[in-house]
C-alpha cells in the first residue's frame, strides 16, 4: 500500500506543466492568457469570444449529502472525475470555485480538492491566487465607503443611516466584527451607525461575478445594488452613488476565469467562491460555460449538500447562465451516513453497518431532490481508509435497491483511475439526456410560495415561518415588486432543515424565515434561516494553528 502523504505533500511532489501548455490541450494559445507566473493564467475575453462558435460540451454536476464538519469531498471527486474522463479519452475540463481564507485558516483547512484528486499550485490558489478575493472584497468595501462619505458630505439621497442594508466584508472568520458601531470621533469621522462585516464570499459582488455574463453586464449590475432605504422608505441603489464604474473598474481583471492544472495536468477554471449555506455557492457561469466550449465534457462542483449547493445551482445559476447538467453526481461516505445514523464523530471509525443503513434516509433524500429537477443522477461513493468491505457492500446495495446506479470512488487515493467506474456509468446517461430545464418553482410566484416549494419538496419539511421582520420585508419587496426572482435560501448545510442538530431525513420540520433581503445587482432574494450567519468565527483550535513556512519557503499544514 502507498503511505498516505497529506493533500499538500501529494501537491509539492507533483510537477507542473507550464500552464501554456495545458492551455494548448483545449486550442488556447499563449496569447489567450494573462500569465500570472508560469502556472496560472486568466482567459482573455478575445479568447471566450472566439470559442463561442464552438458546440457545448456536456455538463456534470458534482454535489453530496449533507456534510459533517471536514467536508465529504466533492471538490476532489470534481477534479477526479474530470481526470477519469480523459484517462478514457474524452476530453474533459473542470471548472470549480475559489476556496475563502475564512475556511483555510478556520476549520476546513484548504479546498483545492485532495489526494491525488487536486487543482494545484495549491498554496497559491488556497491563499491569494490571483487576486480575486481582494478585488471582490475592495469593491464591496468601497460601496460601503461610497455610503458614509455620502452621509457625511450632506446626505443629497437622504440616506437613512439606520436603515443601510450593505455590510462590509473581510475573507477572514472573524466574530468580533460581525456587530460594531462605526464613524466613532467627532464630526471629521462622519455620523455615527451600526455596521456589520460578512465574510467576502457572502458578498452580493462574488454573487454578481458569479452570475454575469461579461464585464458590461456585471457593471450594469453594480448599479442595480440596492444599498439602503432613503428617510421616505424608498431603495437607493450603487448607481445612485455614482460608484458604479468604479466598482466595475476594481473587477475588471477578477471576471476573467483563472486557468490551472489538476495532478494529472487536467484543465481546470477556478473562479469565483460563493458559500453554498450563506450565498448560491457556485463557481462563476462564465467559468462553466467555458469549460463548456474547452472540453467535450464540463465536470463542475456546487457547495455542501444537494439541498443547498445543487438546488441553486438549478434554480439560480442554471437559470441565468441558460445551461443544464446531463448528469448529477452525489457523493456519499459512510462515515457522514454514520453520522446522519447517529454516531457520535469519535467513533466514526468503528464498523456499524446498523447506523449506516439508518444514515441512508439522508443521501435517499438528496436523490429523490435531483429527479425532481429531471436529471440522471450517480452515487459516487468517496471511500475512506477507515470504510469496512461491509459497509461499502451495504452502501452499494442499498443504492442498487432504491434503483440509482452506484461506483466506488477512489479518486482521493488513485486519482482518475479511481473515478473511471463513476464515469462509466455517467458516459450512456449523458449520451440519453434530453430532458429540458426544470427548475422547481416559477419566479413569479410570491416568495412564500417559492420558499415553501423549497422547504417542502426539497429539505422535507412541514412548511416555513416569516418572523414579524421578515413578514414586512416580504410585503415590502412586494410593493416595490421586487419580488419575482430566484430566492436564495441562507441556511445551515448540516442538516436538511434549518437546525443543524437534525440529521438523518428529519420530517414534520418548520423553517422560520428571520430575514428577507434583495439582492437587485445579482437578481435574487436573500432567505436567512435558522441561526445561519454571514460573518463565520474561529474553532477553538484553527487551522491556522497547524501552519508553517521554512525559509526556502516550503509551507506545511496547509492539509
Ligand atoms: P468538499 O468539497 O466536500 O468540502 P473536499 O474535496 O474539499 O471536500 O475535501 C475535504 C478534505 O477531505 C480534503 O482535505 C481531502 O483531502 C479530504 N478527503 C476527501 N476525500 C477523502 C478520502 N477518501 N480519504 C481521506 N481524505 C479525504
Amino acid at each position: 500500500m502507498k503511505p498516505v502523504l497529506s493533500d499538500i505533500e501529494i501537491a509539492q511532489q507533483t510537477e507542473l506543466k507550464p500552464i501554456t501548455e495545458i492551455a494548448e490541450q483545449v486550442g488556447l494559445t499563449a496569447d489567450d492568457l494573462e500569465l500570472y507566473g508560469k502556472y496560472k493564467a486568466k482567459v482573455s475575453f478575445d479568447a471566450i469570444r472566439r470559442l463561442q462558435s464552438r458546440p457545448d460540451g456536456k455538463l456534470v454536476l458534482v454535489t453530496a449529502i449533507n456534510p459533517t464538519p471536514a467536508g465529504e469531498g466533492k471538490s476532489m471527486t470534481t477534479i477526479g472525475l474530470a481526470q477519469a474522463f480523459n484517462r478514457l479519452g474524452h476530453k474533459a475540463v473542470v471548472a470549480m470555485r475559489e476556496p475563502s481564507l475564512g475556511p483555510v485558516f478556520g476549520i476546513k483547512g484548504g479546498a483545492a480538492g485532495g489526494g491525488y484528486s487536486q487543482v494545484l499550485p495549491m498554496e497559491d490558489i488556497n491563499l491569494h491566487f490571483t487576486g480575486d478575493m481582494h478585488a471582490i472584497t475592495t469593491t464591496n468595501n468601497l460601496l460601503a465607503a461610497a455610503i458614509d462619505n455620502h452621509v457625511h458630505q450632506g446626505n443629497e439621497l437622504r440616506i437613512d443611516v439606520r436603515r443601510v442594508i450593505w455590510k462590509r466584508v473581510l475573507d477572514m472568520n472573524d466574530r468580533a466584527l460581525r456587530n460594531l458601531t462605526i464613524g466613532l470621533g467627532g464630526k471629521v469621522c462622519g455620523f455615527p451607525r451600526e455596521d456589520h462585516f460578512m465574510i467576502t464570499v457572502a458578498s452580493e459582488i462574488m454573487a454578481v461575478l458569479c452570475l454575469a455574463e461579461d464585464l458590461e453586464d456585471l457593471k450594469q449590475r453594480m448599479a442595480k445594488i440596492t444599498v439602503a432605504y432613503d428617510l421616505d422608505g424608498n431603495l437607493v441603489t450603487a448607481g445612485q452613488l455614482g460608484v458604479a464604474g468604479a466598482m466595475a473598474v476594481v473587477m475588471k481583471d477578477a471576471i476573467k476565469p483563472n486557468l490551472v492544472q489538476t495532478t494529472e495536468q487536467t484543465p481546470a477554471l477556478v473562479h469565483g467562491g460563493p458559500f453554498a449555506n450563506i450565498a448560491h455557492g457556485c463557481n462563476s457561469v462564465i467559468a462553466t460555460k467555458l469549460a463548456m466550449k474547452m472540453g467535450e465534457i464540463a465536470v463542475t462542483e456546487a457547495g455542501f449538500g444537494a439541498d443547498l449547493g445543487a438546488e441553486k445551482f438549478m434554480d439560480i445559476k442554471c437559470r441565468f447562465g441558460h445551461i443544464k447538467p446531463s448528469a448529477v453526481v452525489i457523493v456519499a461516505t459512510v462515515r457522514a451516513l454514520k453520522m446522519h445514523g447517529g454516531v457520535k464523530k469519535a467513533d466514526l471509525q468503528e464498523e456499524n453497518v446498523k447506523a449506516l443503513e439508518a444514515g441512508f434516509a439522508n443521501l435517499a433524500k438528496h436523490i429523490e431532490n435531483m429527479r425532481i429537477f429531471n436529471v440522471p443522477v450517480v452515487v459516487g461513493i468517496n471511500r475512506f481508509l477507515s470504510d469496512t468491505d461491509a459497509e461499502l457492500e451495504t452502501l452499494t446495495r442499498l443504492c442498487e435497491d432504491y434503483g440509482v446506479p452506484v461506483a466506488l470512488n477512489d479518486c482521493w487515493a488513485e486519482g482518475g483511475e479511481g473515478g473511471k467506474d463513476m464515469a462509466n456509468l455517467l458516459l450512456p446517461l449523458m449520451e440519453k439526456d434530453a430532458s429540458p430545464y426544470c427548475p422547481l418553482y416559477d419566479v413569479n410566484e410570491t416568495i412564500p410560495e417559492k420558499l415553501e416549494k423549497i422547504v417542502t419538496r426539497i429539505y422535507g419539511g412541514k412548511g416555513v415561518i416569516f418572523e414579524g421582520k421578515a413578514q414586512k420585508q416580504v410585503k415590502e419587496l412586494e410593493a416595490f415588486g421586487l419580488d419575482k426572482m430566484p430566492v436564495c435560501v441562507a441556511k445551515t448545510q448540516y442538516s436538511l432543515s434549518d437546525n443543524a442538530d437534525l440529521l438523518g431525513a428529519p420530517e414534520n420540520f418548520y423553517v422560520t424565515v428571520k430575514d428577507v433581503r434583495v439582492c437587485t445587482g445579482a437578481g435574487f432574494i436573500v432567505c436567512e434561516t435558522g441561526n445561519i450567519m454571514t460573518m463565520p468565527g474561529l474553532p477553538k483550535v484553527p487551522a491556522a494553528n497547524r501552519m508553517d513556512i521554512d525559509e526556502k519557503g516550503n509551507i506545511t499544514g496547509l492539509f
